[in-house]
């Protein structure tokens, strides 16, 4: 995420190289919208019956007395389908990748959405493998739609374990939810659930930067289904930051999501496209997402959009009609960013890349294969070089969020500070050093002073509740940032990259954490960075 509150300091900036307009690459080919529809299968698919067409499992009676919410009236549609390629969203030369994942958790949803988009049904299987080395006494699920209380929700109807009925107890302001179903789950053994909701979703909803709301122009869906959150050496991860820190603290995992919504929207989600079946006046449109830590959707009859390929590789830009021409320079600085990060940190391993222009209060959002920017900055021509920062800000974290996890909760300087200092090297290596230097002056540097006179020397390496909403923007944002300019001016260019291309692979579809970083750079330069991280980052 990147909060607008930059946007004065950048200002500076556009009077300089920023500011200039930017010439489009001759492969954009702007795409009236809503496109045509089109049947998508994948190759060498065979139609077989979803895991959706098996029958209810009998509930347990001896757990009846947990009196559940009574079931949707209008269940998910049981519908067979084809069973796709779990590898569809990956690039073809990454389609082993799959591999790299150890009992992965697979997530198969369905959500029926209903025609005034207001309420979403869903079911959802869960196979779950534990991990760690000792028994867990139940699960975790996240709830995050109900982060803001009275702005539409997540209501679980019931959760089948096997043949018995789970006993479910919400905490946490109803963001957590336990399961428990009389057995714990041993290392190494696996859990199959179905889980069955209702998300209501809010209209025009203000809470949490906007990120889940329904306005007439598009319909947001962020991690709205129930989420397993990371275990670590810590043990679950059940805390809920501020609302202007990120909240997704998960493992990579599959996902085959089948959409079933009014027809007339297009659906732009994380994962891949791999099948549509049109009924009347309503389409089920099914993505395979995988290996991805979250799955984002989003529901539009109003954005268009305009892509460009590279070879494998779709990148495309939506917005509204009255927007097109910063949407097609939105897509310009998204392919550029891609090709600076492929080049600096290591490649981009999923078939697409959707921007998207979204009401969010933030400047942009970060999710897997998905990243949004504030719609005013596409509206406000005085935003100009904010946009750009901003664009490739979020671009950044699929290598610093969606591709390496961390914990955004306790750690966000691991992702946040080097998103913002690898924007810098999309600067840096767009425009020439000068105008990557000057946004470190400007904007980290100046960040960093005002926070030190206004609050003291705060550490960039505290939880986000550690900061008030300003301070953690100068300190995480800023002075974080300025950490990694620290390094890479110790230890040479050579090595600093050389460590970041060593972290993406040691780390790719992992979770990592400060101490693996700090690895990664003193193994790379054959130095002990530890004094600087202390200075900067002090945890
Ligand atoms: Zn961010």
């Amino acid at each position: 995420m990147l909060r607008q509150i930059v946007i004065l300091l950048l200002l500076a900036l556009s009077a300089s190289a920023c500011a200039a307009p930017t010439p489009l690459p001759p492969t954009v080919t702007p795409t009236p919208s809503p496109a045509p529809l089109a049947t998508m299968a994948p190759a060498g698919a065979t139609v077989l019956p979803s895991d959706f067409g098996q029958a209810r499992p009998t509930l347990d009676p001896n757990a009846a007395s947990a009196s559940p919410a009574p079931l949707p009236t209008a269940a998910p549609a049981v519908t067979p389908l084809a069973a796709p390629s779990m590898d569809a969203a990956l690039r073809p030369q990454f389609s082993k990748d799959l591999d790299k994942l150890e009992n992965e958790t697979r997530y198969v949803m369905q959500w029926d959405v209903s025609d005034d988009l207001a309420e979403i049904q869903g079911r959802q299987q869960l196979r779950y493998v534990n991990r760690a080395n000792q028994a867990l006494d139940g699960i975790y699920l996240r709830l995050f739609a109900n982060a803001t209380p009275d702005e539409g929700g997540i209501e679980i109807h019931q959760i089948m374990v096997g043949e018995r009925q789970a006993d479910i107890t919400l905490s946490q302001n109803d963001t957590v939810a336990h399961v428990a179903w009389g057995k714990t789950l041993e290392p190494g053994q696996t859990l199959e659930a179905t889980i069955d909701y209702t998300v209501k979703i809010p209209k025009n909803a203000k809470g949490r930067y906007s990120d889940f709301t329904r306005t007439d122009w598009l319909t947001t869906l962020p991690t709205i289904y129930p989420l397993i959150p990371a275990y670590d050496d810590k043990g679950w991860h059940l805390e809920m930051p501020p609302e202007y820190g990120d909240v997704v603290y998960a493992d990579s995992s599959v996902y085959d999501v089948t959409i079933n919504a009014p027809a007339e929207y297009q659906i732009i989600a994380s994962g891949e496209l791999v099948q549509e079946t049109r009924q009347g006046n309503r389409m089920m449109r099914r993505f395979i997402a995988a290996p991805m830590r979250d799955f984002d959707a989003n529901l539009t009859n109003v954005l268009e959009k305009t892509s460009t390929q590279l070879d494998d590789l779709t990148v495309t830009s939506w917005y509204k009609p009255e927007d097109a021409a910063q949407g097609a320079r939105a897509l310009d600085w998204a392919v550029n960013a891609l090709g600076v990060y492929e080049k600096r940190f290591g490649p981009y391993p999923f078939r697409s890349l959707d921007l998207i222009e979204t009401p969010t209060t933030a400047g942009g959002i970060e999710y897997p294969g998905v990243v949004t920017v504030a719609s005013n900055l596409y509206q406000d021509a005085g935003q100009t070089s904010f946009f750009e920062f901003a664009t490739a800000h979020e671009v950044a974290h699929q290598w610093f969020y969606s591709i390496i996890g961390s914990d955004q909760v306790n750690h966000p300087w691991l992702d946040e500070a080097l998103v913002q200092y690898a924007t810098t090297v999309y600067f840096e290596d767009r425009y020439g050093l000068a105008v990557a230097q000057q946004i470190r002056r400007d904007y980290f540097e100046r960040q960093y002073e005002e926070g030190k006179a206004q609050y003291g020397n705060l550490p960039a390496g505290l939880p986000v509740e550690a900061y008030d909403e300003d301070a953690y923007s100068k300190f995480v944002y800023g002075k974080g940032a300025l950490f990694f300019q620290a390094v890479r001016d110790q230890i040479g260019d050579d090595a600093f990259f050389r460590a970041l291309q060593n972290y993406y692979r040691e780390f790719k579809y992992q979770n990592a954490q400060p101490r693996d970083l700090v690895r990664a750079f003193n193994q790379a330069s054959g130095q002990d960075i530890t004094p600087l991280y202390l200075a900067w980052i002090g945890q």
